[in-house]
């Protein structure tokens, strides 16, 4: 661990000023210098400063909960450098920890730690004992945003503005509106393969296609071929929600899709929403 000790007030005093005394989620005021991975794995303490972060009550708890998970509050607070206590490491089936020193291994999963029997870890991650060994799924930044075109109208500095447009020169192009869910793709949606023509999804899906299909890369804005990584076709459980919003429209998402709560600043799945949150589309 190439970091220094420090005792606790300058552990809150330097994790405060990196912050700027703000949640490195929403922006309030800090009111806590919380720890990534909980002192009581560290036999030090882990009073180090790669090791905190400067998080407001709300998300202070989310934290602690495990509803946002260490990887999150790291990119959150820039942080490279990842600390772990001597006895916790990463190997070829555990990719990360929680706060509670509880192994994420590479297929998602989160098992129980050595210290997930203590009471107080017990108390603190109650509502979500029932997720362990399952994927842990905890709140994220939902997904890579999608690139807009230069000439897109109403793009903000914030949005990601494709450069190379290339791509398009002299091709059909069917443009439609930029909808909520757009990540999302009929299964009736045709995709180029290599050698076999046009597909839909549901066609790939239902025979395991091997062969490769026509992509972009969203780093080097380029189009290549590549394999198709895995396919699984998951039931209509009817797992839908209607959701009404203020103007009076209604939308239809299931329940794993994730909105953005005003209050939180975070994303949610709508199952978990509750009757009267107020939440946004989009952030
Ligand atoms: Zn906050």
């Amino acid at each position: 661990m190439n970091q220094t000790l420090l005792n606790r007030t300058e552990f809150k005093e330097s994790v405060f000023k990196r912050d700027n005394h703000k949640c490195v989620i929403c922006g309030k005021p800090a009111v806590d210098a919380h720890h990534i991975i909980d002192r009581s794995l560290f036999d030090d303490g882990g009073y180090y400063l790669d090791n905190g972060v400067s998080l407001c009550f709300e998300h202070h708890m989310l934290a602690e909960e495990t509803e946002i998970s260490c990887e999150f509050l790291r990119s959150h607070a820039k942080i490279k450098n990842i600390l772990y206590p001597s006895d916790l490491s990463l190997n070829e089936f555990v990719m990360d920890y929680d706060k509670w020193g509880n192994p994420i291994l590479k297929d998602g999963r989160r098992l129980k730690g050595y210290i997930f029997r203590n009471a107080n870890v017990q108390k603190i991650i109650q509502s979500r004992l029932k997720d362990f060994d399952k994927p842990y799924d905890p709140i994220v930044d939902k997904y890579p945003r999608t690139y807009h075109f230069p000439f897109s109208p109403g793009t903000t500095s914030d949005d990601r503005i494709a450069k190379n447009t290339n791509i398009l020169y002299k091709r059909p192009v069917i443009i439609t509106e930029k909808l909520d869910g757009e990540n999302c793709l009929d299964a009736d949606t045709l995709i180029i393969t290599e050698f076999d023509g046009k597909k839909t999804i549901k066609w790939l899906c239902e025979n395991e296609y091997k062969g490769r299909v026509l992509t972009y890369n969203v780093n080097t804005e380029l189009e290549e071929f590549q394999y198709v990584m895995n396919w699984s076709i998951l039931d209509n459980i009817g797992d839908w929600y209607e959701l009404e919003l203020e103007d009076g429209k209604t939308l239809i998402l299931t329940g794993n899709h994730r909105v953005w709560l005003v209050d939180l600043q975070c994303y949610r799945k709508v199952n978990d929403l509750k009757e009267g949150d107020d939440f946004l589309l989009k952030r």
